[in-house]
């Protein structure tokens, strides 16, 4: 069956805004700060989408749009403004950033209380002890379509991808939930062999279309988490109609975990906005 992201979303939708109305009682505006350096074309779009969608939710999202020859000193400079403003409860850096800046320094200058991307060292640290507040949004995303599918617990779930940013947060999680957790990269020996055991198989690579039938259990749950553009069309990294056949569910690309990740970083700025309203 196709694991649908439009439904997921739709609740989430409503979740969110009731959350931002509570808020909004408050007199507290929930607002995320978006930081594009340059013009990158997958940049803009992202930065527009979560106009959107904070449009949609209620949430005020401010765009930065730096210039791509800024120097790192100033861009940190705009960060540590962002950390000072009381009315700013989140911030979002679009990656990739251009050569001449540091992307850790970058990550870890946002305050840990507005790191609402889950990234920062002391964010990413309490993730895999089970206690950060920011759960990395794709990652989450990809929970949140499993549960509403099956229950976690006991499942053996495969990983591919080790990234900071979807493979290793997705596995902290899933050991979080009490599966029992198989990382592969691009260094796994027979990784045929180690999907065909996946109760849940979590697929985050950039390949399109490496993983066909022949690399699924039958009746797993195939989450697919992969973008890859095929002509101007999206395709995951699942070949998709060929693995319908015999998974459970699976996540179609688009309407699939694309769809639920932006939601995740507003639900991420709704608790920044929370958390430092009872800091306050
Ligand atoms: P990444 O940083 O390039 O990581 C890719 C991972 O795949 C690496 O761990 C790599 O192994 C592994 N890999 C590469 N070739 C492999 C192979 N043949 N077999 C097994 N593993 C292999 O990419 P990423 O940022 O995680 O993104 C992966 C995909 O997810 C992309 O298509 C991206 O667009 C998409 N994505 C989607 C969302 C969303 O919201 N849906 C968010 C972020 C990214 P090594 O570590 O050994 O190199």
């Amino acid at each position: 069956m196709i694991l649908d992201g439009k439904e997921i979303a739709l609740r989430l939708q409503n979740e969110i805004k009731t959350n931002v109305e509570e808020l909004k009682k408050r007199l507290i505006n929930p607002a995320l700060a978006v930081i594009q350096v340059g013009e990158e074309k997958a940049s803009e779009s992202y930065a527009k989408n979560i106009r959107r969608e904070g449009e949609n939710l209620g949430i005020y999202v401010e765009h930065h749009k730096l210039a791509s020859d800024i120097s790192e000193e100033e861009l940190l400079y705009n960060i540590k403004n962002l950390n000072l403003r009381k009315d700013i409860h989140g911030i979002l850096i679009e990656l990739p950033l251009p050569q001449q800046i540091n992307k850790t320094k970058v990550i870890e200058t946002i305050s840990p209380e507005k790191d609402v991307d889950g990234f920062h060292p002391i964010n990413f640290g309490k993730l895999f002890e089970g206690t950060t507040p920011f759960q990395p949004a794709t990652a989450q995303a990809i929970l949140t379509a499993i549960k509403s599918v099956v229950s976690i617990e006991g499942k053996h779930a495969v990983v591919i991808g080790r990234s900071n940013i979807v493979g290793k947060p997705t596995a902290a999680l899933l050991l979080q939930e009490n599966a029992t957790v198989t990382i592969c990269h691009s260094k796994t020996r027979n990784l045929k062999d180690i999907t065909n055991l996946a109760d849940i198989l979590v697929v985050s690579v950039g390949k399109p279309k490496l993983i066909d039938r022949n690399y699924v259990k039958p009746g797993a749950v195939v989450i697919d988490a992969g973008i890859n553009k095929i002509d101007g069309k999206l395709v995951g990294d699942v070949d998709f109609d060929s693995v319908k056949a015999i998974a459970s569910y699976i996540t179609p690309v688009p309407g699939g975990i694309g769809v639920l990740t932006t939601l995740m970083l507003f639900r991420n700025t709704v608790k920044a906005a929370n958390l430092q309203s009872k800091i306050i």
